[in-house]
């Protein structure tokens, strides 16, 4: 099967003429590729209609990858659900390497990964919004996430909408740097990383 295609179907004028099942089909071929790439098991890709602000999650435990309805049904919506999904595609991977190395090298992602996981801080009102976002796994998601989008501009350059969330997310990355810096001062980096460690504690 030629990827590319699978690619082109994201254009406009294209997903425009697809039912939102069709549309949900194609990110699962999108899925069934990065798992491929990245050497791990296919997750799921199921819609859903999430009550808060939400846009996607990864329940690795399930094997399913949940993305916001909106990504489906709204116009020019499909690049920023794809950001949505390499990055909950990553967050499987993450786990994924996690699980396998018991005895990562100190120096290596899995290692941060792994003590991350271990007192991942979730998404919540109470939380400083820093605490999440800056978090290891989520600040390499979401970098994850942005370098793949840009990897298929040969395919969807043209497009609407395509470029527009490419500097969204590059924005989003920049502001939550930003942010953290306003929310916890110059030493951000440590202070997430305490955070992190509290949780672990527990
Ligand atoms: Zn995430």
């Amino acid at each position: 099967m030629f990827k590319f295609l699978t690619y082109l179907k994201l254009k406009n004028k294209n997903w425009e003429r697809l039912s939102p099942n069709s549309r949900i089909n194609i990110f699962q071929q999108i899925e069934n590729f990065e798992a491929k790439r990245q050497g791990r098991e296919p997750m799921k890709v199921i819609e859903k209609n999430f009550e808060d602000n939400m846009q996607g999650l990864c329940d690795k435990k399930s094997g399913k990858i949940y993305l916001s309805i909106g990504f489906f049904k709204k116009k020019y919506m499909q690049f920023w659900g794809l950001t949505v999904l390499f990055h909950e595609g990553r967050h499987a991977f993450q786990q994924e390497e996690v699980f396998e190395n018991e005895k990562p090298n100190i120096f290596s992602k899995v290692y941060k990964w792994r003590k991350n996981l271990q007192g991942y801080v979730h998404y919540n009102d109470k939380e400083k919004f820093s605490y999440y976002a800056m978090q290891d796994v989520e600040r390499d998601a979401n970098k994850y996430a942005l370098k793949r989008l840009i990897k298929l501009r040969f395919w969807l350059k043209n497009e609407k909408g395509f470029f527009e969330t490419i500097k969204s997310k590059q924005d989003e990355l920049d502001s939550q740097v930003h942010i953290a810096k306003k929310e916890l001062g110059p030493l951000y980096k440590l202070k997430v990383k305490l955070r992190n460690k509290k949780e672990r504690d527990k």
